[in-house]
């Protein structure tokens, strides 16, 4: 049975008979089961096995996160890559975060550095929600911040970017053209994919190149994310667009 422990809850992906006990050994005050993450705006389907809370506030890498599970996913298997991307954007630099979600990565930028300003893109409005909850109870100045409720492949945002969080999986590509659009010669685009392990070092950047069109792609990193299913990954490319 595999586990994880968000705030005070425990998400199990069975149901097992010693629910009671699972409660005094992980000191949780609910217990979950994930059935699914579906769609889109990535929302879980979840069983409450025992106790009724399932909004909670989850610590990583020094930053909370407030959620509600029932509405919203998290995933444990991106920890390093929500930290790696924290402690390489340098000062005053400007990002835009395609697919916000509660912050996930907009949080630990904040909390870690001093970037000139962050805009996050959140289509659904449960984690849009969430994500305004976070950058208080994480005190980030709102200068630093401004949050949109929208598509980040139709969204305006008024500046380019020196660095593009694309942080989703499944149908990224459709949103190279728009990424690529908005970053500043020189500027780095974190692309995620999942995609069959023989083509990790192919695919992604034959579609980074075909959107990039005249301008030069440099791979600066391909990173393993966890595997996503048999035989495929999920990855991450950092990318300089020239
Ligand atoms: N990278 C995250 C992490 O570290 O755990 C996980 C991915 S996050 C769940 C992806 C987010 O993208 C979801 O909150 C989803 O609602 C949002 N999303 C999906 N399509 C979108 C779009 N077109 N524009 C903006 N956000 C979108």
């Amino acid at each position: 049975m595999k586990w994880k422990k968000i705030g005070k809850i425990l998400v199990l992906d069975k149901h097992p008979s010693n629910l009671d006990e699972l409660l005094t050994i992980h000191n949780v005050d609910t217990i979950v089961k994930v059935n699914n993450i579906h769609g889109k705006l990535r929302e879980p389907d979840i069983e409450v096995l025992r106790g009724n809370e399932t909004e909670t506030i989850h610590k990583e890498n020094g930053c909370l996160f407030k959620l509600d599970l029932s509405k919203i996913m998290w995933s444990k298997g991106n920890t390093t890559e929500r930290f790696r991307i924290a402690k390489l954007v340098q000062d005053g630099e400007v990002i835009i975060d395609m697919f916000a979600g509660i912050g996930y990565f907009s949080i630990p930028i904040l909390v870690h550095n001093n970037p000139k300003k962050v805009f996050s893109i959140e289509l659904n409005p449960n984690s849009y929600y969430f994500l305004k909850e976070n950058i208080k109870l994480n005190k980030i100045a709102n200068e630093k911040i401004e949050t949109i409720l929208g598509d980040s492949n139709t969204v305006n945002v008024p500046v380019l970017a020196d660095r593009v969080l694309m942080g989703y999986v499944k149908t990224t590509h459709h949103f190279l053209s728009t990424a690529i659009h908005n970053l500043k010669p020189g500027g780095v685009l974190h692309y995620h994919e999942t995609v069959p392990d023989k083509l990790i070092n192919t695919r992604p950047y034959e579609r980074i190149k075909k959107e990039a069109r005249l301008r030069e792609v440099e791979i600066l990193n391909i990173k393993k994310i966890k595997n996503y299913s048999p035989g495929v990954s999920h990855i991450v490319v950092d990318a300089k667009i020239h």
